[in-house]
């Protein structure tokens, strides 16, 4: 019998009146019946949080922080079923689901500790300029207003986290709506956040479906959207409210770099293994996915057939294996329009050198030298299982093109060197360099977000809660 899942409506279980069915991209069946929430009960949850935002916000913060560690702590308990869940919906295979599972747990408790530490304000003498005697100033964060949080398919649990957690931490109700594709792993929190006593109405998960969406981004009572997605939504969203405040976490085309000094034989091997791992992982639907390698003319003949080696090694298959690396994409649609994009580069000049083969709504890892600087291939975010690898002539050309992009997430840059650590952290027009591995690496904790095209802000438990959040001065005088 297929599970039905009502959504939670200022903290309570509801149901509206219509539904969808959430099916699995890898066989089809149908995972489980969502209710979707009419007009009147998203305007309840909306009317609900904006009415209770001054008391959540002095809600104490051990209240609050019990409440995060208590959603850390359960959804720890219940990894491997929800990891099932993320597997099902999204065709994410195990062994990153519950990854991800470990990583949302993280989040949370991460949540709790900022709880506790938040806000604890800054003193600071005003006396140290003309007119500012017996004058001391106290720097407060306060609300924003109710945030809209939007999250994507991809870590249909972690990056619901990443919105609600930090909410709850910074004491700011939230909308969250999880994707349309994979909306049941966020309706678990749900299930874990109404088993702790936070506020009524500080919190609603609504699967509001798209074309609702608009009404939602406009409603004044929401002046803080954190969105997750693609850089078409993300920017359609921020130009339709240039007054809000809008956090844009959005797509990247993710650069490995491999320079000349990356060259025994085991720093090519771990390159190549760490490259084919990260390009391929979750079908290569991550926003820092490995999609480029640029790699130093002096190591490029002996990196390359390492790479090829090890994407065909990656294990392909059924994502509830344990075995399986790669599974399906979140749809035939997405696999379709990736195999449309590699065909047109093959077409335009690119060299095939592994993969290129769709079955369903799963392509095989693939990896293409010798790709036209035109195509589309090279100039957008492919979000498959889709590698590229070109030469450069020395660092300064590499860093170049890695910054000849329109995206800036992350970069990766194999290298040994502390200097060129430092000059590839100066150089490279991203929000985040990894040095020694992959562009794939995100800690929860951590500031984490793009430049250029790849958006605006930033995210990271403590990044969110000061984004959702301003500075607010208290002047005290007379002292
Ligand atoms: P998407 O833009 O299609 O959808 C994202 C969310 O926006 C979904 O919840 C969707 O329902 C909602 N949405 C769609 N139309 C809307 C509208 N008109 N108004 C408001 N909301 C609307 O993205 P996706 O396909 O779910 O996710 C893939 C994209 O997300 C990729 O580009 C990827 O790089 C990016 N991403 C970025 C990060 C990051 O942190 N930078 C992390 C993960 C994914």
């Amino acid at each position: 019998m297929t599970s039905s899942y009502a959504f939670w409506l200022a903290g309570r279980q509801v149901s509206g009146e219509d539904s969808f069915d959430v099916t699995s991209p890898w066989d089809g069946r149908v995972v489980g019946k969502v209710s979707v929430p009419t007009d009147a009960q998203i305007e309840e949850a909306v009317a609900a949080a904006y009415a209770v935002r001054d008391d959540f916000a002095a809600t104490p913060a051990h209240t609050r922080a019990v409440a995060l560690d208590h959603v850390s702590r359960r959804l720890a308990e219940r990894t491997e079923e929800i990891a099932r869940l993320i597997s099902a919906e999204n065709g994410k295979p195990m062994k990153w689901a519950r990854g991800e599972v470990g990583r949302a747990v993280s989040v949370f408790r991460f949540a709790a500790e900022e709880a506790r530490r938040f806000n604890g304000g800054e003193a600071q003498r005003l006396d140290t300029d003309l007119g500012g005697q017996g004058r001391l100033a106290l720097t407060r964060r306060f609300p924003k207003g109710v945030v809209l949080g939007i999250a994507p398919f991809n870590f249909p649990l972690n990056l619901c986290a990443h919105k609600i957690a930090p909410a709850i931490a910074a004491g700011v109700p939230i909308i969250l709506k999880p994707a349309p594709a994979t909306p049941l792993s966020g309706l678990v929190i749900g299930e874990l956040l109404a088993e702790t006593d936070l506020l009524a109405g500080s919190w609603s998960i609504l699967p509001v479906p798209n074309d609702k969406m608009p009404a939602l981004v406009q409603d004044e009572r929401l002046p803080v959207i954190s969105f997750t997605g693609s850089e078409k939504v993300g920017y359609a969203i921020m130009d339709s409210v240039p007054r809000k405040h809008c956090t844009l976490e959005l797509g990247g085309n993710g650069a490995a770099v491999v320079l000349a000094d990356y060259a025994s034989d085991a720093d090519l091997d771990w390159a190549a293994t760490r490259i084919a791992t990260f390009s391929n992982y979750q079908g290569g639907q991550s926003c820092i996915s490995v999609q480029r390698v640029i790699a130093d003319a002096s190591v490029y003949d002996r990196l390359l057939p390492r790479i090829v080696a090890a994407v065909e090694a990656q294990v392909t298959g059924d994502p509830s294996d344990d075995a399986t690396e790669v599974g399906p994409l979140v749809s035939e649609d997405a696999a379709r329009r990736v195999e449309t994009w590699v065909d047109e580069a093959v077409a335009a000049g690119a060299v095939l050198r592994a993969g290129g083969k769709r079955d369903g709504a799963s392509y095989a890892p693939t990896v293409l030298t010798d790709v036209p600087a035109d195509v589309t291939l090279a100039c957008e975010e492919v979000f498959g299982p889709v590698l590229t690898v070109q030469k450069a002539d020395g660092e300064a050309a590499a860093f170049a093109a890695v910054n000849d992009s329109k995206y800036g997430l992350q970069a990766g840059v194999f290298t040994h060197d502390l200097q060129t650590a430092f000059r590839a952290h100066r150089a490279l027009e991203v929000g985040g360099v990894v040095i020694g591995d992959v562009p794939s690496y995100r800690a929860d904790q951590m500031p984490y977000g793009g430049v250029k095209q790849s958006g605006v802000g930033r995210e990271g438990v403590r990044f969110a809660m000061d984004d959702y959040t301003y500075e607010r001065v208290l002047v005290l005088t007379g002292l």
